[in-house]
C-alpha cells in the first residue's frame, strides 16, 4: 500500500507487469507517489475538473491526479504494456479514469472530455514540444484547457518562461507568454526518475488568459516570430527581409529599430510588428 491510495507501490506494479523502461518511448518513470501528488497539486484545484494526461505509463501521476480529487482523468498511452496497470487504477476509482491506447499526436481528446479541462503530464520528451505548440496555437482562443502542468527537460522549461535579452528567449517564449502566464513550478534532479535521464527536469505551469495580452493575428505573429528567430543573430531588417519588401518601414511603424535582434524584442513589440505587417 502507498501513502496516497491503497494500490501497490509503483516498484511492485512495474515488476508485476514487466514494465522495463523503453528509451524509444521516452520512458523515465516517477515512482515516488508523494512527488506525483505534489505535481498534481501544481495543476490547481482539480475538483469538478477533467484532466487530460499524456503518457501515464505505470500510473504514478495518474494516481496523484485522482487522489488530489480530479473529477475524471483521460489518459492517453502509446505503450500497450501499461494498460493492465492502468486498469487496476481504473478499478480503484470507478468511472473516473478513462484510458485510451494510442499516439497522443493522433488522438482528439476532446470527444472524451467535459469542460473545465486541465492538462497535466510527465511528457515523453520526443513529443513534448510538439504537443505544447499545438496546445498554444488552437484555432480559437481561449483554448480547451484552463491550465497546462507539464514536465520538460529543464532547458525546454527555461525556453518557455524566458524573458527578452536572454539566450533561452525565442519562439516558444513568445508563443507561451502571448496568451498565457507561464512559470516554473518545480525543479527535479535526474534521480527523481527511473531510469534517471541525462539532464534535469522541471514542471512548467501555464494558465490560459481569457484573451491575448496584445492584439495580433495569430498566423501573422507566428510567421514573424518564426522568421525573426530563424536567424536570431541577424538584425531584424535582414532576418525579416523576405517577409515584405518594406520591412524597415513596418519595423518603424511598430516602434522597433531595424537594427534590433529578435532576442531583444518583447512580446508586446512582436505583436505591434505583426499588426504592422498585416496592414495592407
Ligand atoms: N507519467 C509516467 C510517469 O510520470 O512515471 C510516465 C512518464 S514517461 C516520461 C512518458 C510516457 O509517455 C511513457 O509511458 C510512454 O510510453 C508514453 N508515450 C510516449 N510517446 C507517446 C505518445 N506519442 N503518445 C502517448 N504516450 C506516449
Amino acid at each position: 500500500m502507498s501513502t496516497i491510495d491503497d494500490l501497490p507501490p509503483l516498484r511492485d506494479v512495474i515488476a508485476a507487469h514487466g514494465l522495463s523502461a523503453r528509451k524509444s518511448l521516452g520512458q523515465n518513470f516517477l515512482l515516488d507517489l508523494n512527488l506525483t501528488a505534489k505535481i498534481a497539486r501544481q495543476a490547481g484545484d482539480l475538483s469538478g475538473t477533467d484532466v487530460l494526461e499524456i503518457g501515464p505509463g505505470p500510473g504514478g501521476l495518474t494516481r496523484g491526479l485522482l487522489s488530489e480529487g480530479a473529477r475524471k482523468v483521460l489518459a492517453i498511452e502509446k505503450d500497450a504494456r501499461c494498460l493492465p496497470a492502468l486498469a487496476d487504477i481504473a478499478a480503484r476509482y470507478p468511472g473516473q479514469l478513462q484510458v485510451v491506447e494510442g499516439d497522443a499526436l493522433e488522438i482528439d481528446p476532446l470527444v472524451h472530455l467535459t469542460p473545465p479541462i486541465r492538462v497535466a503530464a510527465n511528457l515523453p520528451y520526443n513529443v513534448g514540444t510538439e504537443l505544447l505548440v499545438r496546445w498554444l496555437t488552437p484555432p480559437t482562443w481561449p483554448p480547451f484547457w484552463q491550465s497546462l502542468t507539464l514536465m520538460f527537460q529543464r532547458e525546454v522549461a527555461e525556453r518557455i518562461v524566458a524573458q527578452p535579452g536572454s539566450k533561452a528567449y525565442g519562439r516558444l517564449a513568445v508563443l507561451a507568454q502571448w496568451r498565457s502566464t507561464a512559470r516554473i513550478a518545480l525543479s527535479l534532479p535526474p534521480e527523481a526518475f527511473t531510469p534517471p535521464p541525462k539532464v534535469s527536469s522541471a514542471v512548467v505551469h501555464l494558465t490560459a488568459l481569457p484573451a491575448p495580452r496584445f492584439n495580433a493575428d495569430p498566423e501573422v505573429l507566428s510567421r514573424v516570430v518564426a522568421k525573426a528567430f530563424n536567424q536570431r543573430r541577424k538584425m531584424l531588417r535582414a532576418a525579416l527581409k523576405g517577409l515584405t519588401p518594406d520591412i524597415e518601414d513596418r519595423l518603424h511603424t511598430a516602434g522597433i529599430a531595424p537594427t534590433t535582434r529578435a532576442e531583444q524584442v518583447s512580446v508586446e513589440e512582436f505583436c505591434a510588428l505583426a499588426r504592422a505587417v498585416a496592414r495592407t
